[in-house]
């Protein structure tokens, strides 16, 4: 078992002979900010498995029971604040360490520690769309409409997913009133990419170029399980460009990594910016 020290030394290891990084982020950096994983250290669903997509847009009352749970879930992730992990990944792209940073978190708590340059891979939790005309409205604006029957404060904040799903009782998702789009009528869906769903061509694109023209990918908190992030982890290694892992279980790129760091990311990455931007 490696050292938060002998880790720690091997990540300003790379850093410093990798100056142009790509970071790609997973649950695990928002682990400590309150918000759970998916998946446990063996890559198993943690509770029951995430809404699809086509259940989403095909089956009424799987999404009638979406927004009910949503409606208990989503303080959490407003209300969740960065932890070391996130204020470190900023600190080191101001000091010019990070080119990009690719979350496939929703919860915008890289963007709240300060870091600028970012693509919500799956978008962002704090948005709704229509599904019809495209109008995006403020999640708490939907959470107002929806909460007629004050589920929020009915919910189970430790059972949260990270797409803001909860716990939650078939009397409180018959209660529930789902809102249409106010402008068509529309179905609103948060503006994030379910399990199944597709990342907007453009967003991927935009993620290439940036391994495209990176020395080096740094994986964080992440067991690359959905194939939305991992293949930027393949494009890298068919780049032949370094790849380095920080996630205390196996993911699914082991195999390509030049390093794999298990210490927990939070202190680990705390430790290498306090090294990198002293001041
Ligand atoms: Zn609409």
């Amino acid at each position: 078992m490696s050292s938060l020290v002998d880790d720690a030394r091997s990540l300003e290891n790379f850093l410093s002979h990798h100056r142009r990084v790509v970071v790609l982020t997973g649950a695990g950096i928002s682990a400590s900010s309150g918000i759970p994983t998916y998946r446990d250290a063996g890559g198993h669903w943690r509770a029951s498995a995430p809404i699809k997509h086509q259940e989403f847009l095909t089956d009424p009352a799987r999404r009638r029971r979406y927004w009910a749970r949503s409606v208990a879930g989503w303080p959490a992730v407003r209300d969740a604040r960065p932890n070391l992990g996130h204020f470190a990944l900023a600190r080191l792209e101001r000091a010019q360490r990070i080119e990009l940073l690719i979350t496939q978190n929703v919860d915008r708590l890289h963007q709240r520690a300060g870091s600028r340059r970012v693509i919500d891979l799956h978008g962002r939790l704090d948005r709704v769309r229509c599904l019809d005309c495209g109008t995006l409205r403020s999640r708490n604006s939907v959470q107002r409409l929806l909460d007629p029957t004050d589920l929020a404060t009915m919910g189970h904040p430790r059972d949260t997913l990270p797409d803001g799903d909860a716990s939650i009782s078939a009397v409180q998702v018959d209660q529930l009133h789902v809102p249409g789009c106010a402008h068509c009528g529309g179905i609103l869906m948060p503006d994030v990419v379910f399990f199944g769903g597709t990342v907007p061509r453009e967003r991927v694109a935009a993620c290439k170029e940036a391994v495209l023209h990176s020395d080096a990918l740094l994986a964080v908190g992440t067991s690359l399980q959905v194939y939305s992030g991992f293949r930027f982890c393949r494009l890298a290694a068919e780049l032949d460009k370094p790849l380095a892992i920080i996630n205390p279980g196996t993911t699914r790129a082991d195999s390509l990594a030049r390093l794999k760091l298990s210490s927990d990311c939070g202190p680990l990455l705390s430790r290498v910016a306090d090294r990198l931007d002293p001041c």
